[in-house]
């Protein structure tokens, strides 16, 4: 199992609730311990601390599953052999999680002069930055599709109002949001247009089917595909996401994304399956879509390992939280069936839905990690 996050984390669980001890299953990650991507906006935003969204390895022991923390240096899907700067691990079925990574280089000027708030360092440094903002431009920016989450760049922009109204700072700012999309959630129009309403409200402007491909720090503009520019003080951007190195060089890329069958969730290669950000199953990059991946991926392997008929087909829905500020959050169901336009059923902002988002939370923590724990 390679990538302990959302998918990897669930696939492991789920198949050592069906195997137990006769498990055999290795799960690789890099990291220590796992962030919830909606923890580094609580961060960001200083309703968290860092040391209270980290989820350490150690404790999602499973019966049947070892932890190996190591870089995946190599993938042979074919040999389904993994190299590994702790070894190399041959596999009876291989599952490819690792997610997709951040390339804040790709986009001239991000580094130098402004700052992304996808990766858990970034959204991390960020707390101190938005903490000492005396107020200005704020723009929101996206670099580039697919990335992860569509909402979460809707969502900042709706904390940040609410950050800088509480510190008195929110007169003298403005707050641009730009993406590359028609509209804030395409697959939902009335999740839309209750975020295109509160942005309204809020006075923060939005900048629909506009891309951000580089900024000038020395003039603090940002360029954007078509040429024009705008004005900022503070830029929050959306890096460049690729698929980690290890698969672009892996043969297992088609378009830049790993495909596989959209029922079974298995690549071109026998005994090779692959979930979550690192596919290009037709679904958005969020983890309630890779956590319901490997659960239909664990139910197959499973089957298999017993000599029995896999059955159990993925379905394309999920189901997203959407922070909207004053500590209301909505909802989004979202389905996504192969050759079919998306459908999203949308419940409006609601403390009780801030409820429900808390408990989605606590009930993976305490799943996966075998503790209690409130997001904030
Ligand atoms: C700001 C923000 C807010 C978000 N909010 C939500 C939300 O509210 N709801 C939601 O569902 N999703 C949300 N997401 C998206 C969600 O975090 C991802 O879509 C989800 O984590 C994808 O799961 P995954 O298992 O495919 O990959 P990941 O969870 O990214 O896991 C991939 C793992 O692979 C490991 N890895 C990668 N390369 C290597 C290598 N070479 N060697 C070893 N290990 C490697 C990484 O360390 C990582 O642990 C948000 C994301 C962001 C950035």
């Amino acid at each position: 199992m390679l990538g302990a996050g959302f998918g990897g984390l669930e696939l492991t669980t789920a198949l050592s609730e069906q195997l137990g001890d006769s498990a055999d299953i290795v799960l690789i990650d890099r990291a220590d311990g796992f962030v919830f991507g909606f923890s580094k906006l609580d961060v960001m935003f200083g309703r968290t601390v860092p040391e209270a969204v980290h989820h350490a390895y150690a404790d999602a022991l499973k019966p049947g599953v070892r932890f190996v923390q190591a870089e995946v240096t190599a993938i042979d899907p074919a040999a389904r052999r993994v190299q590994t700067d702790a070894g190399t691990f041959d596999a009876d079925v291989l599952v490819v999680a690792l997610g997709a990574d951040m390339d804040p280089e790709a986009t001239p000027g991000l580094v130098e002069g402004g700052h992304e708030f996808y990766t858990a360092e970034g959204a991390f440094a960020l707390r101190d930055v938005l903490a000492d903002f005396e107020g200005g431009r704020v723009v929101v920016g996206v670099t580039s599709t697919p990335f992860k989450c569509p909402p979460a760049p809707s969502e900042t922009a709706l904390l940040l109002h609410d950050f800088l109204t509480a510190r008195g700072r929110r007169a003298g700012s403005e707050i641009a949001l730009v993406m590359p999309l028609p509209a804030p959630i395409p697959p939902s129009p009335a999740a839309s247009a209750a975020l295109l309403a509160a942005f309204g409200e809020r006075g923060i402007e939005w900048h629909p089917n506009r891309r951000v491909l580089r900024l000038d720090p020395a003039r603090r503009v940002a360029v954007f595909a078509d040429g024009s520019e705008m004005a900022y003080d503070l830029f929050l951007g959306v890096p460049v996401h690729r698929v980690p190195s290890v698969v672009a060089d892996s043969t297992m890329t088609v378009d830049g994304w790993v495909p596989v069958d959209p029922l079974t969730l298995e690549t071109a290669y026998p005994g090779v399956f692959a979930v979550g950000d690192v596919t290009s199953v037709g679904t958005p990059k969020a983890g309630v879509f890779a956590e319901r991946q490997a659960a239909v991926a664990a139910d197959r392997i499973a089957a298999v390992l017993r000599s029995e008929a896999a059955t159990a087909q993925y379905d394309g829905v999920g189901v997203c939280y959407l922070e909207f500020g004053n500590d209301e959050v909505a909802r989004v169901e979202v389905t996504f069936v192969t050759g079919q336009a998306p459908t999203g059923v949308f419940d409006a902002p609601s403390a009780a839905l801030a409820g429900e988002k808390t408990a989605f939370g606590s009930s993976r923590a305490r799943r996966w990690f075998g503790r209690p724990w409130e997001p904030v």
